[in-house]
């Protein structure tokens, strides 16, 4: 089965072709549209195997990006399907199901009007998700659409660690509470893990760490979701790349008030301006900001350490709230790739009966990196949501 897999963001919509099959998969192609509704906007276009190409034009709406990516696969050149009609699902990932959705949907009117609801809860990307949904509906027609949510794992969290500390009106009302978000990617790292090291995830306790520009914590108990860093919004938990993580609500109510933000201008502030960007005054990016702290310069050197603390402190109260762990697993592009990130968040973890193996952690690739005889066990695996979406998208759509 071939399943288009899209990721539609407000400007931006990320694709790939998976060609699906028992026990394998395939990517066919993958590429970025970028800049719509801007005067200048463009199609990246990676086919497995041919060159990547980029087009420059202006793209006026979603509907007219879809059919750019559409073009793009059934070129007679550089095409990887000879007809549409070779597409048999389409996987969407949705920001957020709200309490709605606890796993994978085929999408249908009720699914929809449901998303559309938890636009007030992801104003940012439950709209463009929605649109990428509604746009393919009318562009492939008869097409079965399944909807992905980063929100659905974590539905299994209990009440005590979902409910905030704040008027419970705004919870019956408003369904204000901690939602959580990576869900397909702690899940999937979670249950690669398990499949690797022969173990029943229904018996363990796992603590998984996404590190990437977001980033976020979560407690896995019995291969369920027990608590999870992220919230309400993905703004709260470890520090990120843009994001504050948590923060005492009355120093942001301080800021505000200092610099007369509107709701806008706060929202761009905690999102976009904080973070490993804030406390280094200098970038976001892990490497550059690594290279800084090399180099000497203290505050990138300061954001660092503060990034490797919240984690250690997240790791610390999930071993605490499971009443142990059996398995750290880290991924993301900063976990993935950073030995040195590893050994700072796992090297001093003996309380834990965690050792570290400093040979095995140079890997970057699947890999046990504690020693034989570490009684909880550290895993490096790589996350892929976009698999994650196609395969539950050839599940559904199978039905
Ligand atoms: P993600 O959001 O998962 O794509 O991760 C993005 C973050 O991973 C950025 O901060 C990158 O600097 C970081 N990253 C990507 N590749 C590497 C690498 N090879 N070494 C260190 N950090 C990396």
């Amino acid at each position: 089965m071939n399943i288009l897999v899209l990721n539609c963001g407000s400007s931006s919509i990320k694709y790939q072709l998976r060609e699906m099959s028992e026990g394998s998969n395939v990517l066919k192609a993958k590429g970025i549209v970028e800049k719509i509704g801007l005067p200048m906007g463009d199609i990246i276009y990676r086919p497995t195997g041919k060159e990547q190409s980029m087009i420059e034009q202006p793209i006026p709406d979603h509907t007219a990006g879809m059919d750019l990516i559409l073009k793009a696969l059934v070129n007679p050149e550089t095409g990887v399907i000879s007809s549409l009609s070779e597409i048999d699902a389409c996987g969407h990932r949705v920001a957020h199901g709200g309490e709605y959705f606890s796993e994978s949907v085929l999408v249908d009117e009720d699914v929809k009007a449901k998303i559309q609801e938890c636009c007030a809860l992801a104003p940012l990307h439950n709209p463009a998700n929605l649109n990428g949904i509604v746009t393919m509906e009318k562009l492939m027609p008869g097409v079965p659409q399944v909807a992905v949510f980063d929100t659905s794992f974590h539905q299994t969290i209990p009440e005590e660690a979902y409910t905030y500390s704040i008027p419970s009106k705004y919870y019956r009302e408003d369904k204000i509470r901690r939602y959580g978000f990576h869900g397909t990617s702690h899940k999937y790292v979670a249950e690669k893990a398990c499949k690797y090291l022969g173990w029943d995830i229904t018996t363990k306790k796992i603590i998984t760490c996404h590190l990437g520009n977001g980033a976020s914590i979560t407690a896995i108990k019995y291969g369920k979701s027990v608590d999870t860093s992220m919230g309400f919004t993905p703004v709260s938990g470890v520090t990120m790349g843009t994001r504050t993580g948590d923060i005492d609500a009355g120093a942001l109510l301080y800021i505000f008030e200092k610099e007369g933000y509107n709701y806008k201008e706060a929202n761009d502030f905690i999102n976009k301006k904080c973070g490993l960007l804030g406390i280094s005054e200098k970038t976001s990016d892990f490497r550059d900001l690594a290279d800084a702290a090399n180099r000497g310069d203290k505050l990138s050197k300061l954001a660092l350490k503060v990034f490797y603390y919240t984690i250690k402190r997240y790791i610390g109260s999930y071993a605490a709230v499971m009443d142990g762990v059996d398995l750290i697993v880290v991924t993301g592009g900063i976990g993935e790739n950073n030995p040195s990130v590893r050994e700072e968040i796992c090297g001093k973890l003996s309380y834990l009966g965690i050792t570290l193996d400093g040979k095995a952690n140079l890997t970057r690739e699947d890999r046990i990196i504690s020693t034989p005889d570490s009684k909880a066990k550290v895993m490096v695996v790589a996350t892929d949501e976009e698999l994650v979406i196609a395969t539950d998208t050839a599940r559904l759509a199978q039905k």
